[in-house]
């Protein structure tokens, strides 16, 4: 499930110039903002930079606040699609890079063991939103549960690991229906494929090359080595799941080895989102312990975004509150260029309000000032409902 929503940000104005329903894992919004620096903004990004290296970058939260933080980029949440962004973007060095992430560090056990899972989306309270939808009508005026994730990673560092891309027929429905630029399968198809390592293709071990013979093939045109994201088989899939796919055959039904080939149909085994037995959430693939010590990559946990900043309709900064010494202070940090929202399906739109984008008469009714009325925020999205059935 997921948006994506891209604002162009300029001097006079912000215009929103796609908002669709796009099933890529993630939600960006991204507010453009260009312009001129001045000679106290280069004294902050110094200053900045100073402090970014002085600090010990495995806390991964800020040492004490700092008087002005400033950044080429900044971006709010550091789950599936914000560990992306402030990874591609700092990489190469040339541009200094701000992640804030709401949640803590990612170094719970619980995450790294695939088979906490239940923990993580039952009962966490400090890795989990733990939202509830409000009564739906639909639903006999029952609420959802609805998990999300709350620290590095986001949602990938306590979803499910089924490695599975959006389908060709809704990419090709964006880049080719909407006609939106870049978004067609073939488009998106060689970014998939640049951010995995299929393990099937690439073992990564001898071990792993031996039961190599014994693993189901793939079809090299759909998958990628080299790739952070690492993909793989289970490694502990019950008997009771062959059963399963072994009695839809038999009953005719149509069984795949591959969710994220030529075609995403049939009954088969998921692949995973595994390393070496271990959870690879975005934060682990994407963040890795070379790309955190950065000094142009700055990451704040505990850090919670409460406003994007504006200079009219030009986003400019982020107010954000973070814990220090057991207290909270709220703190600014300055973008230089881009403020990039990667809240999550919730968050994001939930961001953009408190900021002052979205329905006027909502805005006004919950008294946020306007910068920008945009009746699309909440936007549309889609909802994967799961029903699970254990059997004893
Ligand atoms: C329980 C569960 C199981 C799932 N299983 C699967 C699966 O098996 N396979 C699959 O492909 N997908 C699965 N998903 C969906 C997938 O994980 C999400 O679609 C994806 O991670 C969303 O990425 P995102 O970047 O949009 O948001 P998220 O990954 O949720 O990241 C948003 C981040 O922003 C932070 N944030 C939010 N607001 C603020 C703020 N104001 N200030 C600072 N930080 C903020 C959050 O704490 C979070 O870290 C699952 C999701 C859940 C919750």
């Amino acid at each position: 499930m997921a948006l994506v929503l891209v604002a162009r940000g300029s001097e006079r104005n912000v215009e929103v110039s796609r908002a669709s329903d796009l099933d890529v894992g993630c939600v960006v919004v991204a507010a453009w903002c260009s312009r001129v620096l001045t000679e106290q903004d280069r004294a902050s990004i110094h200053l900045a930079k100073a402090r970014t290296k002085a600090k010990t970058k495995s806390t991964l939260s800020m040492a004490r606040p700092l008087s002005r933080l400033v950044a080429d980029y900044v971006v709010v949440g550091a789950g599936s699609a914000g560990c992306v962004m402030a990874s591609r973007l700092s990489q190469g060095g040339k541009a200094s890079v701000v992640l804030l992430e709401a949640g803590p560090p990612d170094s719970s056990a619980l995450i790294h063991t695939p088979m906490m899972i239940g923990t993580l989306v039952g009962h966490s309270k400090t890795l989990n939103w733990r939202y509830e939808t409000e009564p739906e009508p639909q639903l006999d005026g029952r609420r959802l549960y609805w998990p999300r994730g709350k620290t590095l990673g986001g949602s990938s560092s306590i979803n499910a690991m089924v490695y599975t891309r959006g389908q060709r027929e809704d990419y090709d429905h964006w880049g080719h229906d909407l006609q939106l630029d870049g978004w067609s399968y073939e488009h998106v198809l060689p970014f998939f494929k640049r951010s995995q390592n299929q393990e099937r293709l690439a073992p990564r071990s001898a071990a792993d090359s031996q039961q190599e013979q014994q693993r189901r093939a793939i079809d090299a045109r759909y998958h990628g080595t080299g790739g952070p994201l690492n993909v793989t088989d289970g490694r502990a899939v019950s008997p009771l799941s062959h059963k399963f796919v072994d009695a839809a055959q038999e009953l005719g039904c149509p069984t795949t080895d591959d969710f994220n080939g030529a075609s995403q149909g049939g009954f088969g085994l998921y692949q995973v989102t595994q390393i070496d037995g271990q959870r690879c959430s975005t934060s682990r693939a994407f963040l890795s312990s070379s790309v955190r010590q950065r000094p142009n990559l700055h990451i704040v946990t505990d850090a919670l975004a409460h406003r994007v900043l504006f200079d009219k309709t030009r986003a400019t900064g982020v107010e954000f509150s973070f814990s220090t010494g057991g207290s909270k202070q709220t703190q600014t940090v300055h973008a230089n260029r881009e403020v990039i929202v990667c809240g999550g399906a919730v968050n994001s739109p939930q961001l953009l309000q408190l900021s002052g984008i979205g329905d006027q008469q909502l805005l006004h009714r919950v008294g946020v000032p306007l910068v920008h009325h945009l009746p699309g925020i909440p936007l549309i999205r889609f909802d994967a409902l799961n029903l699970i059935r254990f059997i004893d």
